[in-house]
């Protein structure tokens, strides 16, 4: 199996697209769009994200120890192409939840503190304890499909 095949299989699993963000004291606020995440567990409330090896959000994380993870809406494939690096040199202005920073207009605001981390293959699986969360029912979520954008009425 090569990289290409496992890579149009798993584009077949149609998901959410989200913006990480974090912030190291004293270096800035940094983003990333990703589409593994899941929900983990209710009790504690956990989340997982996978961040690749190569990803500079990652050594950012493991010293800032919070994350946020943002839901895009359907209006917002901009501001993930902005976070995959496919659109360069935009500026992006943050909202605040529970001191982290988050982005304004998603769907769903996550805030979390790192409660484990673990090292599988070329990612690194963060477990985030959600300390807060914002949800917008009005907006319609941006989805991810055999590496396309979509929206739900495009399906
Ligand atoms: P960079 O490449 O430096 O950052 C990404 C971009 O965000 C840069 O262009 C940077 O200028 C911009 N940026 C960062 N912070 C700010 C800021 N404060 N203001 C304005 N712009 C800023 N990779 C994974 O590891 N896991 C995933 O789950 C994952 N899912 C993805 C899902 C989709 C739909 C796509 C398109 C990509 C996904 N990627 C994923 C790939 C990942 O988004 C890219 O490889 C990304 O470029 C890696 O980011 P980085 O942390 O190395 O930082
Ligand atoms: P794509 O067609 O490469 O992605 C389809 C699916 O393959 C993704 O949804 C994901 O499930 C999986 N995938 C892709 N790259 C992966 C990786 N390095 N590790 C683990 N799973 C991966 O989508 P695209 O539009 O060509 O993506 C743009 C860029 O973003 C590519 O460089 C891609 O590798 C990267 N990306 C990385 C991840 C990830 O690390 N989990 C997820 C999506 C996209």
């Amino acid at each position: 199996m090569d990289d290409c095949q496992f890579r149009t299989a798993m584009g077949k699993f149609a998901t959410g697209v989200t913006v990480i963000a974090t912030e190291v004291h004293g270096e800035g606020t940094h983003g990333m769009t990703a589409n593994a995440f899941m929900s983990v567990s209710l009790d504690p409330k956990l989340v997982v994200i996978s961040i690749g090896e190569k990803a500079k959000i990652l050594n950012k994380i493991k010293e800032s120890k919070t994350f946020t993870v943002n839901i895009l809406s359907a209006e917002q494939q901009e501001v993930s192409m902005i976070f995959a690096g496919q659109k360069k040199d935009v500026e992006v202005e943050f909202d605040r939840l529970d001191g982290k920073p988050v982005i304004p207009g998603a769907v769903t605001q996550i805030a979390c503190e790192v409660s484990a981390e673990y090292v599988e293959g070329d990612h690194t699986l963060f477990i985030g304890k959600v300390t807060d969360i914002t949800i917008d029912d009005e907006a319609e979520p941006l989805i991810f499909y055999s590496g396309k954008y979509r929206s739900l009425t495009t399906i």
